[in-house]
């Protein structure tokens, strides 16, 4: 068990990544939280949760949010006492050619990807700082690293994120919190769902290990940057690509 007694918040956990991260977590003895916007998927994901005899409890929150973020870390800390692991998952695409990117789509991605991870951030290492033990992962994307076609917003929030990360890391380092983004290719969820097969070909071409990942591969990563193993680990991005991008 390499989280036995931890508590684990993630974000945007009723489905994909963020569950797969979630159920990968209780496995290793964590406390769970699961928040969404999706108040049925919550409950979904909750019940499953509950019937495979983890600790889990939902928490509905926009983390766009701030007193959303707050709120999610005060039940957190209110049901189980403490706050060790913040996984800052939830996220957006809005795609489109920059010529016909609306503005509202420019703000809605930056606004979930990017002051999501801000306000969820900034509400944790407050009492993790007291607590001295934190652990805070952030889901960036390989589209922050490379760019992609038609996804400005989102390539701009990844990046913001991997920037943030780096601050965190210096400003919390002494108070032994880590800071760490996982970054993933190309991932099997309803995320990539929309992609037309034709897309999902192409990709794939570019894929040395010549699959897309799944929810679970990106999991492991983060379960090593949550768990002690990692405790020397601090302002890095973890790639999880199948070596589309080194
Ligand atoms: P997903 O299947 O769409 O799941 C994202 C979850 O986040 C959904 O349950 C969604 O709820 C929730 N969410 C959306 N906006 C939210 C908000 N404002 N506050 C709280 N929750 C919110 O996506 P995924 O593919 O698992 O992606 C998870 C993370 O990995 C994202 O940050 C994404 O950018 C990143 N990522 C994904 C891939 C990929 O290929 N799939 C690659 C690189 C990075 P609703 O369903 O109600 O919107």
């Amino acid at each position: 068990m390499l989280l036995k007694d931890k508590v684990a918040v993630v974000t945007g956990s009723a489905q994909g990544i963020g569950k797969a991260t979630a159920l990968r977590l209780a496995k290793e003895g964590a406390k769970v939280v699961i928040s969404d916007l999706n108040e049925e998927g919550i409950s979904r994901t909750l019940k499953e949760f509950e019937e495979w005899g983890y600790e889990a409890i939902g928490v509905k929150a926009d983390v766009s949010r701030h007193e959303d973020a707050q709120r999610l870390v005060e039940e957190t800390v209110r049901s189980f006492g403490a706050i060790h692991i913040l996984v800052n998952n939830a996220g957006i695409t809005r795609d489109s050619l920059l010529v016909r990117m609306s503005e509202a789509d420019w703000d809605a991605v930056i606004a979930v990807n990017l002051k999501g991870v801000f306000n969820c951030t900034k509400a944790a290492v407050r009492y993790m700082a007291k607590q001295r033990y934190g652990r805070i992962i952030n889901i960036a994307s390989i589209v922050g690293e490379m760019g992609n076609v038609g996804q400005a917003n989102y390539a701009a929030s990844k990046a913001g994120v991997i920037g943030f990360t780096k601050v965190v890391a210096r400003e919390f380092a002494t108070r032994n919190i880590t800071c760490n983004a996982v970054a993933p290719g190309f991932i099997v969820t309803a995320m990539t769902e929309k992609l037309p097969e034709k897309v999902k070909e192409t990709l794939i071409a570019q894929i040395p290990m010549e699959r897309l990942g799944t929810p679970e591969d990106v999991a492991n990563g983060v379960l090593f940057l949550a768990s002690d193993l990692a405790g020397y680990i601090t302002g890095q991005v973890l790639n999880i690509n199948g070596g589309m991008y080194m």
